[in-house]
């Protein structure tokens, strides 16, 4: 079973969702006040313009927090053992929440502040997922 998957049509965030089939990781800008606007939406959540532009993150950043699922009974989660969610820092100046993978024991090997890159986990729907591994 894959894991759950955004329905389309989706105005606000279906760039975003199109781009991550390139593996493209994307966020957008205030053209009016400059600041970051992140998770995709019409207006930007600082100033209220609706001038943005899309930007392409190069997809590194560090661990903000964290918390490892250890059991988790939805389908597409629960033969995955113990994972963990964490929020992500870009550099660009955005937070992403996701998952950590990559590391031998989550418990033991995700730290807050360590450095992360994007690893993208292709969906059957044709979208990909940005997940994180260790830089
Ligand atoms: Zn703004």
């Amino acid at each position: 079973m894959p894991r759950p998957q955004p329905r389309f049509p989706e105005p606000d965030t279906q760039p975003f969702w199109e781009a991550t089939k390139n593996h493209e990781l994307k966020y957008q800008v205030c053209t009016a006040c400059s600041k970051v606007v992140f998770f995709p939406r019409r207006h930007c959540n600082h100033c209220g313009s609706v001038e943005t532009e899309w930007r392409t993150s190069k997809g590194e950043g560090t661990v903000y927090t964290y918390s490892v699922v250890r059991l988790n009974r939805h389908p597409a989660f629960r033969d995955l053992g113990a994972y963990a969610v964490a929020y992500i820092d870009l550099d660009e100046g955005f937070r992403i929440l996701s998952n950590v993978i990559g590391v031998a024991d989550p418990l033991m090997d995700v730290k807050i502040g360590m450095r992360v890159r994007v690893k993208w986990e292709d969906q059957e729907s044709s979208i990909s997922l940005p997940l994180f591994e260790p830089a």
